[in-house]
């Protein structure tokens, strides 16, 4: 893997990264900045926010409507069966029919909230489900009549009250919930024969004003929430540019700033990788390139020369080995460390050939060089063999350089193929 590849699964690292932790785009985070600097009763989600506080916060929503549901028929049944027991015969049978509405609309309505549906069939089934539960109930003191009227629907409201007050759903529901609570109360109220239609509006006003105050509580619960999510959002955010920006300051501490291709320190952490991954066990050659004369291409051309060749002849090298497999790293000044896995000594001298023959016909100016007018590359070439004695890679390296040593002694531009019995520093 060369840099580049490192530096394309840095990207993806990062962008799984933000995946992972769902950090909003910038234009989300643009709003939700500006809902935090309101004062938090003002905060209103719109948009793409509110859409996304609601799948955030759907399964515990649903899960709370489901038990909710759940118990409020098993409650039903079991008030039913208690009737059954303790009041007179006609009574009990006059609640069965209104009775029996209420478990299959919220068995029907936990049914539907079991998973994510369309918005208006969460919305509908909710508030059909809720007007349906507290008819009945109201309904099973109507037909029982007597004490039993005007206590059902104190137990109407209650249950419209412990709704309103544990499900977190949009505001706009919450209000149907108690108007429905209300409205009914007040048309059976009004029906009621054993109450003037003057008291009828009165306890209605009295409860309205209860089930108003439950419902300002329930917003408050409600904006509470949704600051404490965009808070929330605000973090994963912050974390999010964090690990961008450590990614790419972890690139930057491996890449040469002037060539772009790997640095020392990456190699270094490279061979140790590879070697730890059981290299040492397999072939593996390194070239070890060093530029001719360059000290005068940089006297006679200028350092800004210079270093327009050091990031040509790194292309250059760059280019001449497998993508996939090859290292190349900026090692020293003008000088380049290639290490080629699972290469045998043949191949790794062909591909040193490759890369001094590609540098020679780049023909980039060394007007002074006393090797030739062009810019000429000696390469020293080490190899290992697996049915060799087991090798560091500190050891590998100084046999590459004792050939480079050789190659420039032997009159540069050329490659000198390190030989077992020959001297290693
Ligand atoms: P040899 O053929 O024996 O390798 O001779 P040489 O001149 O290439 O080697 P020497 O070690 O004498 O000089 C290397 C020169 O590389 C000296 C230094 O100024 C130059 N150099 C090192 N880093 C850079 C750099 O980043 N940019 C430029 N322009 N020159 C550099
Ligand atoms: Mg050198
Ligand atoms: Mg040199």
């Amino acid at each position: 893997m060369d840099i580049q590849e490192s530096a394309v699964l840095t990207r993806q690292m990062t962008a799984s990264t933000r995946t992972q932790l769902q950090a909003p785009d910038s234009a989300i985070m643009t709003e939700v900045e500006h809902l935090l600097a309101r004062r938090t009763r003002d905060i209103r989600l719109k948009g793409e926010l509110s859409r996304l506080f609601q799948e955030r916060f759907w399964p515990r929503t649903a899960k709370i409507i489901r038990a909710w549901m759940t118990w409020v028929a098993l409650l039903d049944v079991l008030t039913l069966g208690l009737n059954a027991i303790l009041l007179p015969k006609a009574i009990t049978v006059s609640m069965l029919l209104p009775a029996s509405i209420l478990p299959p609309a919220a068995i029907a309505c936990a049914f539907i909230w079991k998973r994510p549906r369309a918005f208006w069939l969460q919305r509908i089934s909710l508030i059909a489900g809720m007007f349906l539960i507290l008819l009945s109930v109201a309904l099973v003191g109507v037909s029982a009549g007597g004490e039993f009227y005007e206590r059902h629907l104190n137990i109407m409201l209650f249950v419209a009250i412990t709704a309103i007050i544990i499900f977190s759903i949009p505001l706009a529901w919450t209000v149907m919930v108690a108007s429905i609570a209300l409205g009914l109360y007040l048309v059976f109220q009004v029906l009621n024969p054993g109450l003037a239609n003057g008291s009828a509006v009165a306890a209605t006003l009295f409860f309205a004003s209860g089930i108003v105050a439950t419902v300002v509580a329930r917003r408050t619960m409600t904006i509470l929430a949704q600051k404490t999510f965009l808070l929330e959002l605000r973090d994963r955010s912050r974390v999010a540019e964090l690990a961008d920006a450590n990614a790419q300051l972890e690139r930057l501490a491996r890449t040469d700033a002037l060539t772009g291709i790997a640095n020392r320190r990456w190699m270094m952490e490279t061979l140790d990788r590879l070697w730890s991954d059981g290299m040492k066990s397999r072939s593996c050659a390194m070239l070890m390139c060093d530029i001719d004369e360059f000290k005068k291409l940089n006297d006679h051309l200028g350092h800004p020369e210079g270093d327009r060749c050091l990031v040509k002849v790194a292309g250059i090298i760059q280019s001449s080995v497998r993508r996939n497999r090859d290292h190349v790293a900026r090692y020293g000044g003008e000088e380049f460390l290639v290490v080629l896995p699972g290469v045998d000594e043949r191949e790794a001298v062909a591909v040193a050939e490759r890369i001094r023959e590609s540098v020679e016909a780049a023909s980039l100016p060394n007007p002074a060089s006393r090797v030739s007018p062009y810019v000429t590359l000696s390469i020293g070439v080490a190899a290992h063999s697996p049915d060799d004695e087991t090798i560091f890679p500190e050891q590998l390296q100084n046999q590459a350089d004792a050939a480079l040593y050789l190659a420039k002694q032997d009159g540069r531009n050329r490659i000198v193929l390190h030989k077992p019995d020959a001297p290693s520093t």
